[in-house]
């Protein structure tokens, strides 16, 4: 491999305390799940190489420390993100709702050269729950929230089972690609 340059490519995720994006991240990078709720303490941000077409990628992916709460995740964690991943908890209508300030947030922190053209993903996680009967958020409506924004791609999936996650990130690895 020698000679070939990898992409660092950033990603940030964001979303409300509790929706699963530690959980999705685990899953993704480290194939493992963990029901235990542990505020994200330490570590900025983890990482997973992979290749997309004939190129070498190494995804940074930035998890916010709890700080969520607060909306105060300062300078460094948004500083030069190729992407920006959203998520929120299907059975959860805060978290729905919350989305626009995410979006906001981040366009406002991001400040990206392109604010129109910048690519976000939005992530409907936890569809897993008591077998799909305790959500209050429909397909239907997460897509036309994605549709007015610009056609954001939605997935949705469960950190638990493992179902969607490796097509999501995949997605976002190709969107913050074709943004570098
Ligand atoms: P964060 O605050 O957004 O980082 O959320 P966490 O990843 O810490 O997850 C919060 C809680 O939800 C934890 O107890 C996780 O085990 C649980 N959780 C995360 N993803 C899923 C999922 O897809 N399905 C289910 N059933 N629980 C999940
Ligand atoms: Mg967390």
């Amino acid at each position: 491999m020698s000679g070939r340059r990898r992409t660092l490519l950033k990603v940030i995720v964001l979303g409300d305390s509790g929706v699963g994006k530690t959980s999705l991240m685990n899953q993704y990078v480290h194939n493992k799940f963990s029901q235990q709720y542990k505020a994200t303490i330490g570590a900025d941000f983890v990482t997973k190489e992979l290749q997309i077409d004939d190129k070498l990628v190494t995804l940074q992916i930035w998890d916010t420390a709890g700080q969520e709460r607060f909306q105060s995740l300062g300078v460094a964690f948004y500083r030069g993100a190729d992407c920006c991943v959203l998520v929120y908890d299907v059975n959860v209508m805060r978290s729905f709702d919350s989305l626009e300030n995410w979006h906001d947030e981040f366009l406002k922190q991001a400040n990206p050269a392109d604010p129109k053209s910048f690519p976000f993903i939005l992530l409907g996680n936890k569809i897993d729950v008591d077998g799909g009967n305790s959500r209050v958020v429909s397909e239907k409506k997460a897509k036309e929230w994605c549709a007015a924004k610009g056609n954001i791609p939605y997935f949705e999936t469960s950190a638990k089972e493992d179902y969607n996650v490796d097509p999501a990130f995949f997605c976002i690895a190709k969107a913050a690609l074709a943004n570098e």
